[in-house]
């Protein structure tokens, strides 16, 4: 058997000593006898394991009582709807920063919801090579809530400043960026991640919301995408992904005893950072467009000065085991997606492997 190195950006690279463990307990789940996945989500055991990845979750991010952690499903995408409905039910104008393709979809789904959305402040005439400086930003008077994305997974783009927002909640997709670092989760009021990028397998959407905002929802929002009724049911309303959960909390786990918890794995990912953009700023044949301040630590894009040589890049890097450094379809290019669970011997791998091929082909 070879694990080769995966850069894929979603879903991505699990940590091998999380895949290990759901082998070895695969069959049977501490001597029971079953899978995790042939449990009912209302035995003792796996609400065991269930209140154990919340809780483990809860000791790396720091997570006040007062905020409501939910697992949920239908991926991030579905928080575009979720957001506005959850939070539009006493009015108001829901404000959004405008910073690429996957605030681009948050704010397509949210005009659906609510006349006037208000774009507070975009990069869209810089390419969204920047984010908008805090004192670009123009929320409305009325404004229900901020939203941004903190890391544009396509684009490689991200926020080097958190906004401040006068007391208007602040709503972050952190789907590709969560769990990197440390977090101060009372800056925000909700905080949602779809899972296949740095928490476990697709399936799994993670949702940390305020209490406070729970009173908020529209009349006609369906029961599963309700927040309230997902955190007064434990997020059991009905059956939950509950493999997912138990593989996010075995990433919990790995990030708390492993690694050694968030500022250790921001130290680790900054480094691995730094490598692979030096690698690319250090050669006239890699480039990367994105303003230095506003670099993602965990999605890298990347050009080669000759795109014919796009092709054969990617062949000879899959050869050599440097597994999905394709850029996003919309986008071209490579990318190379460096999340928690992604080593820093992949790292150190590519940057060798990018340093032979532009000898060879530079
Ligand atoms: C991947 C991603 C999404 C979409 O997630 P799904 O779970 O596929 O819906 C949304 N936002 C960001 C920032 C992402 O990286």
């Amino acid at each position: 058997m070879t694990r080769h190195f995966n850069f894929c950006a979603g879903p991505a690279a699990l940590p091998e000593a999380v895949l290990k463990k759901a082998q070895y307990e695969m069959l049977d789940w501490q001597g029971r006898g079953l899978s995790v996945m042939e449990m009912s989500h209302r035995s003792d055991d796996y609400v065991a394991i269930a209140s154990q990845a919340e809780k483990d979750l809860r000791g790396l991010l720091n997570i006040p009582d007062n905020y409501k952690v939910l697992f949920m499903q239908g991926g991030a995408s579905s928080q575009f709807a979720m957001v506005p409905l959850n939070l539009l039910g006493h009015g108001g104008t829901p404000n959004y920063i405008e910073t690429g393709v996957w605030a681009g979809k948050a704010i397509k789904e949210a005009s659906r919801y609510a006349e006037g959305l208000h774009v507070a402040g975009s990069s869209k005439a810089q390419g969204y090579t920047c984010v908008p400086a805090q004192n670009e930003l123009k929320l409305t008077d009325d404004a229900a809530y901020l939203h941004f994305t903190s890391n544009e997974t396509i684009g490689g783009l991200a926020f080097d400043y958190l906004p401040e927002t006068d007391g208007v909640p602040l709503v972050c997709d952190m789907s590709s960026d969560i769990l990197s670092k440390p977090l101060d989760v009372t800056q925000y009021g909700v905080i949602y991640a779809g899972a296949q990028k740095n928490i476990g397998p697709a399936g799994l959407t993670l949702v940390i919301i305020r209490d406070d905002l729970l009173d908020q929802v529209m009349p006609a929002t369906p029961s599963m995408m309700n927040y309230r009724i997902c955190a007064e049911n434990d997020s059991m309303y009905n059956t939950p992904p509950t493999y997912g959960w138990y593989l996010a909390g075995l990433v919990f786990d790995w990030l708390k005893n492993d690694i050694g918890g968030l500022e250790k794995m921001a130290e680790i990912n900054t480094r691995k950072a730094n490598k692979l953009y030096q690698a690319i700023d250090n050669s006239d044949f890699y480039a990367n467009p994105i303003a230095i301040a506003n670099r993602s630590q965990m999605n890298v894009p990347f050009t080669l000065a000759d795109a014919a040589l796009d092709k054969v890049f990617l062949q000879e890097s899959e050869a050599a085991g440097l597994l999905n450094l394709a850029g996003h379809r919309s986008v071209g290019g490579m990318r190379a997606s460096i999340y928690n669970a992604v080593p820093e011997a992949a790292i150190d791998a590519l940057t060798a492997f990018m340093s032979d091929f532009e000898k060879r082909h530079g």
